[in-house]
């Protein structure tokens, strides 16, 4: 079995990933909360998360994988303030609360689908889990973690000694939620306090809601990460999964109310995604205008270009997203999986190098080694063992690509790394159509890169035409002007 080395948030340093029983690993991820659309810094953190899920499946463990959908709870900040999200979405789209959540969550796996990633084992909703959180909360009740005040059950943080100790924060330095304009909590003992279940608060036209031994009303948001983990990989957990934006104060919530719930260490590993950056700082949902999956495929990119752009970097490291950049890893992906496809059109050429060697292959099994291909293989596990060093594995994968390894050879591995990178590189295009707004995009191009030219801007025009022939068209200047076709 190959080690990962894996950075973990609580230590601050990367370690060697263990798992707590033998190969089979437990990974929480929080899931989407289904108001919108996803934005594409979120699903830039879900792609991290499969690529840690098919490095750990590669190296041969057997991973057990759990995601929640939030479609109740998740106030507007993440501490408990503003509005419900949930209900925000269906008022603005004048939908009942359970359409909004279904149509986005259907919406969500389309999206994770595109980009190649692997569903969940478990997904759950948190409003199937109603009974469970009414459960936890009791025993933390009878194990004095709780206070009722205002209506509202609180978790009293000051009795849970390790409060600080994934974020790190002082917490005299902290304004109950994040938000300055937010008025802070006259219920709670300490402003870090959190809702388990509100009965009664300034937001009592919650649209949701549930009997419960406190009174009608509904769950604090961080308590579904907590009982569906629970419930579904037991009392310790390998790896839990987030954006950075969870750490100070839902992840540390959700490690304070199963710490008391159980009584032991909880997650071993925490692993947090840096954010998808736009010119305004980091995307959000709130914000207003986002950019979405939908509107790149909209825009002629290929869902899998973004997913090779997003390879390109290291998930803890931040990510600035711009069309520009988008333009040149889409050209990058398209020109990578010509040839590889090229390569497995011509892969009975040349002698495999496997005949030429004897023992265990990894590649086709029957007592053969193709050590030359595999020591391709094995840069590229190495790399990924390297706190998922994604941008390595890609570098691993163009060397065997340039190499002189025999073609079948090299199909052989590129299949093997696809099953991580997933970018289907042995598969060929498919025939596309143009749509509307795929033409009025190129057009928009176009016009664009005349006006540069009109300017003398030529390195401007030339830009622009990276960016259209990025989107797999041709394009031909003649006397009347500029003509374009998809690429055959
Ligand atoms: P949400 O649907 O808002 O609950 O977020 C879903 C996931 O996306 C969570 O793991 C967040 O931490 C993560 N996330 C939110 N904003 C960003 C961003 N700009 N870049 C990367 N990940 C993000
Ligand atoms: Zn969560």
């Amino acid at each position: 079995m190959r080690t990962l080395r894996l950075y973990n948030t609580m230590s601050r340093s990367i370690e060697e990933f263990v798992p707590i029983s033998e190969n089979a690993v437990g990974i929480y991820t929080c899931g989407p909360t289904v108001y919108n659309f996803a934005h594409i810094g979120n699903l830039r953190t879900y792609i991290g998360e499969d690529i840690l899920v098919k490095t750990l499946i590669a190296f041969g463990y057997d991973v057990k994988r759990v995601m929640n959908i939030t479609d109740v709870g998740h106030l507007e900040s993440d501490a408990d303030d503003g509005e419900d999200k949930l209900l925000l979405g269906a008022k603005r789209e004048n939908k009942s609360i359970k359409e909004i959540a279904e149509f986005y969550e259907d919406v969500f796996f389309d999206d994770c689908e595109k980009l190649g990633m692997m569903r969940p084992t478990v997904v759950r909703r948190a409003t199937d889990c109603i009974e469970q959180y009414i459960d936890f909360i009791k025993v933390l009740e009878k194990k004095g973690y709780t206070y009722f005040s205002g209506g509202n059950v609180y978790f009293d943080i000051s009795l849970f000694p390790g409060y600080t100790n994934l974020s790190r924060a002082v917490l005299d330095d902290q304004i109950a939620g994040s938000r300055e304009d937010v008025e802070r909590d006259s219920n709670k003992k300490n402003p870090q306090d959190f809702v388990l279940w509100f009965t009664k608060s300034k937001f009592e036209n919650q649209a949701m809601k549930w009997d419960s031994p406190w009174g009608v009303g509904y769950p604090g948001w961080h308590l579904e990460c907590s009982v569906i983990a629970l419930e579904n990989l037991g009392e310790r957990l390998d790896i839990h999964c987030g954006g950075v934006d969870h750490i100070a104060v839902h992840h540390t919530n959700e490690i304070a109310q199963t710490e008391s719930y159980t009584g032991k260490k909880w997650v071993n590993h925490w692993w947090h995604a840096e954010f998808l950056q736009d010119d305004k700082g980091k995307m959000s949902k709130s914000a207003g205008e986002f950019v979405n999956l939908d509107l790149l495929i909209k825009k002629g990119y290929d869902p899998l270009a973004y997913r090779y752009y997003v390879l390109g970097s290291h998930y803890r490291r931040q990510l600035v997203f711009s069309f520009e950049n988008l333009d040149q890893a889409s050209a990058a992906y398209r020109k990578l999986r010509e040839k590889t496809i090229e390569i497995a059109s011509d892969k009975t050429g040349g002698a495999s190098v496997c005949t030429a060697h004897s023992g265990d292959c990894v590649l086709h099994g029957d007592g053969l080694s193709c050590a030359e291909a595999q020591k391709y293989l094995e840069r590229f596990y190495a790399a990924l063992a390297d706190d998922l060093n994604t941008a390595n594995a890609l570098t691993e994968l163009y060397a065997l690509i340039k190499s002189d390894i025999a073609p079948q050879d090299k199909v052989s591995v590129i299949a093997k790394m696809d099953e991580v990178l997933s970018l289907n590189l042995l598969v060929p295009f498919e025939e596309r159509s143009v749509d509307a707004n795929f033409a009025a995009e190129i057009e928009r191009l176009i016009s664009e890169r005349a006006e540069a030219k009109k300017a003398k801007d030529y390195a401007r025009a030339d830009e622009i035409r990276e960016r259209i022939i990025a989107k797999g068209v041709v394009i031909k200047d003649n006397k009347d002007g500029t003509v374009w076709e998809l690429k055959k």
